[in-house]
């Protein structure tokens, strides 16, 4: 698999280039909030949503202590309000209540097991949440798995697995060095631009020869001007 990841990589470094990281590694608490923003909406409001907090507030303490309906009528523009309230308000409770302090510092010294172990035991965190920190936060070479990455892998045929957890566990332990940044951001960007969830643009797809699917649609497209602003990429 490693090979075949590795070949993946190479053609959508080629067509998209080697997507831009921010230079200043974004705290971990900061990335956790902002992915949990990010369910089930587009990049833009979810950065707009963590903006709404970050810019009201002076710090994670003085957001903890709001009840859950205040942090709700904060982050509305990204959607699923009481659903992401109660997650952001579990989170930073528990932090508070079990160190005086908010802060996920301490997870910098586990591994990458201990870590998504740790964050996934937080309520409205999943295994998607908790890759994202390992990728965008601690620089480790682990590849989250979204609904776009989950749709391109398996269409491809590069794994053949019934959701995106299980396409994390396919994938991660199989990627080549320092590769899973440019591979998961590359892999979102196929998914939005080219291999859609409705209509596949096969024509235009630099996967075209590589990628197994059945039913190609090989008709003349134009690729989609769909936003390339990358959430986790601008949390600083
Ligand atoms: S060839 Fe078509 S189905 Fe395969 S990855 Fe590209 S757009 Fe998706």
């Amino acid at each position: 698999m490693k090979r075949k990841i590795n070949t993946i990589n190479e053609l959508l470094v080629d067509h998209f280039g080697i997507p831009p990281r921010s230079k200043k590694v974004p705290d971990p608490v900061d990335l956790l909030i902002a992915t949990i923003l990010s369910q089930n909406t587009n990049d833009k409001n979810s950065y707009r949503a963590f903006n709404n907090l970050k810019e009201k507030y002076k710090n994670w303490e003085d957001v903890a202590h709001l009840n859950r309906s205040s942090i709700e009528k904060l982050i509305k523009v990204a959607g699923l309000g009481k659903q992401k309230s109660a997650a952001i308000k579990n989170l930073l409770s528990r932090l508070l209540k079990s160190d005086g302090k908010i802060s996920l510092n301490h997870i910098k010294k586990l591994n990458d097991e201990e870590i998504l172990d740790e964050l996934t035991s937080y309520n409205g965190i999943g295994i998607k949440t908790a890759s994202c920190v390992l990728l965008f936060s601690l620089d480790r070479n682990v590849c989250p798995v979204d609904t776009h990455v989950h749709r391109t892998l398996n269409r491809i045929g590069l794994v053949n697995t019934s959701s995106p957890e299980k396409t994390y566990y396919s994938l991660n332990g199989n990627l080549p060095t320092k590769a899973a940044h440019q591979f998961h951001t590359n892999l979102i960007r196929l998914g939005r631009e080219i291999c859609k969830a409705q209509k596949t643009g096969c024509s235009i797809c630099p996967l075209q020869k590589k990628c197994t699917c059945a039913d190609k649609n090989l008709e003349k497209v134009t690729g989609s001007k769909e936003s390339r602003f990358m959430l986790l990429d601008s949390i600083k």
